[in-house]
């Protein structure tokens, strides 16, 4: 082999290396990351009583991960519960209610819109208002179950007080709004653990997440809230709001922007509560 043919080879074989580096770094850099995580605040005592913030120690203990049956959902967020809605449509989800003074503002702009949502009320919520869970059901959004009282450290307790958390809740929401279906379960942080996946199938509900969250919970003002849900929202959104737990008038105010811009881009939809 002469010399030249020699750094010919060698500058090829750097050129190779360079470009399958180049290959590497941008696949990596293309693994869409799959599950959104919550934002790392803990909780404070001035905090909002709700907030989806994750508890401050957001793993399973090793007993109950240990003693938990392998039953997730079957989303593709954490423990098989739903991040997306399953098609292009996206879900519009209001947690922590319902709330006397933002639910209805809620409600009003939804049906001045057409739009339809998803609620996931808490059970001591849905006992003292249940006016306004006979009002989102009969106005044809969808019912999800949120705990009792917000517990943000359920899936660490035994699976009996886990069942039995859920099915309270449950009873709140149909003896509200009896008949009504209740087809979802959303862990209070995003918080979930193997034992709260298998109650979730034991009782019929399906474990629901979120892709999009803008953290409306921490007050950022209206058009923060609206500006984060327009930089992450996409087909198959499921997007997380809160229509309770604080000053929720951002949220509302963001929603009455948003909703006319969504509406020429999406078609929006309640969360199925029935098997396709
Ligand atoms: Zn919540």
């Amino acid at each position: 082999m002469s010399g030249s043919t020699l750094k010919a080879v060698t500058v090829v074989t750097a050129v190779l290396i360079g470009l399958l580096a180049s290959a590497y770094a941008l696949g990596r850099g293309l693994v869409p990351q799959r599950h959104p995580t919550a934002t790392g605040v803990t909780t404070s005592a001035n905090a909002p009583h709700y907030a989806d913030q994750p508890p401050d120690t957001a793993r399973p203990s090793p007993d109950a991960a240990a003693s938990a049956p392998a039953v997730t959902g079957d989303g593709d967020g954490p423990y098989g519960a739903h991040v997306t809605t399953g098609s292009s449509r996206v879900a519009l989800t209001f947690d922590d209610g319902p709330d006397p003074r933002w639910t209805p503002q809620v409600l009003a702009l939804l049906s001045q819109y057409g739009v339809k949502a998803t609620f996931c009320v808490v059970g001591e919520n849905a006992e003292s208002y249940p006016d306004l869970v006979r009002s989102i059901a009969a106005e044809g959004h969808t019912l999800c179950n949120h705990s009792w009282k917000h517990d943000v450290n359920l899936g660490r307790r035994t699976p009996e007080t886990i069942r039995a958390d859920l099915t309270r809740t449950n009873d709140a929401i149909l003896a509200a709004a009896p008949g009504a279906r209740i087809a979802y379960y959303r862990q209070p942080g995003g918080a979930w653990t193997g034992p709260v996946a298998s109650t979730c199938a034991e009782l019929g509900l399906t474990p629901l997440h979120w892709s999009v969250d803008p953290s409306d919970w921490r007050a950022p003002g209206a058009a923060t809230v609206a500006a984060r849900i327009r930089a992450q929202i996409a087909p198959g959104a499921i997007v997380l709001m809160h229509d309770a737990g604080g000053d929720r008038s951002g949220t509302v105010a963001a929603l009455q922007q948003l909703l006319p811009e969504l509406l020429a881009r999406y078609e929006l939809e309640p969360l199925p509560t029935r098997a396709p």
